[in-house]
């Protein structure tokens, strides 16, 4: 699996980080993990295969992690010659098809058929979904807003997990444990932390519990980046840590 960060970026508005999203490939797959406000450009401009996207996931409902969805499906219905004829699967936490009805509601009917099929997948906590060439996604829920989850992306021996946003849930380690690569929001400095989201030293915590082979770190509101991150952080846990920009990649290795 290839992982690349597009947005890494809050409504914290930053001249160098999009809002939130984040593309999984792996064999026909593609699949882009939230897509916030700046990631449909994002895609396009790390030379990315923006029309051929398989899936959409959505961690919440947040506009920092949904605003560029109609961007991209008008941009799949009107922005390209021939328009796409694929079908797209959209998956997300129980409530995804009613967001999306309201998003057809607000830009119009062309949302919701835009004349490619769009399957909808709400995906319990604790259900997987399969998303074919040997890929499955299954989800936890995380304490950030009611409909939160966290994903789990499996192939080949190998796990990426994405948190989405989130506060400090010791559960959510347990469930976590062990992941090749922990994609972590790593939202605010310790002056401000909330219980909705996590801090430096929280990720160091929870990655101390779930000791991921790499803590891959995304969602920086400007000012936690003032912040001695890495040094937090390590304080915890001993593992590898990279601070993700707009257009890092990481391959996951498999086999
Ligand atoms: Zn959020
Ligand atoms: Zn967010």
């Amino acid at each position: 699996m290839r992982l690349t960060t597009l947005g890494t970026g809050t409504v914290s508005l930053s001249p160098s980080r999009v809002c939130a999203g984040h593309l999984v490939q792996r064999g026909a797959v593609r699949l882009l993990l939230d897509c916030g406000s700046g990631v449909a450009h994002r895609l396009v401009q790390q030379n990315l295969d923006w029309a051929g996207i398989t899936h959409v996931a959505f961690s919440h409902f947040h506009t920092d992690h949904i605003s560029d969805f109609a961007t991209l499906v008008q941009a799949w219905r009107y922005g390209q010659l021939p328009p796409r004829s694929a079908e797209l699967v959209v998956i997300g936490p129980v409530g995804t098809v009613d967001l999306l009805r309201r998003m057809a509601d607000l830009h119009g009917d062309w949302l919701r058929q835009p004349g490619f099929p769009i399957a909808v997948i709400e995906l319990a906590p604790g259900a997987t979904h399969d998303l074919g060439d040997g890929m499955t996604i299954g989800c936890t829920k995380v304490p950030h807003t009611d409909e939160s989850v966290a994903y789990s992306i499996n192939a080949g021996g190998r796990r990426i997990v994405y948190t989405g946003d989130m506060g400090y849930d010791p559960m959510f380690a347990e469930w976590a444990r062990g992941a090749d690569v922990l994609l972590c929001e790593c939202s605010l400095p310790e002056e401000l932390a909330i219980d909705s989201h996590l801090t430096p030293a929280r990720c160091g915590a929870l990655a101390a519990a779930a000791l991921p082979k790499h803590l891959v770190l995304t969602h920086f509101y400007t000012p936690v980046e003032r912040t001695d991150i890495r040094g937090a952080i390590s304080a915890h846990y001993p593992g590898p840590i990279s601070l993700a920009e707009d257009g890092s990649t990481f391959e996951i290795e498999e086999g």
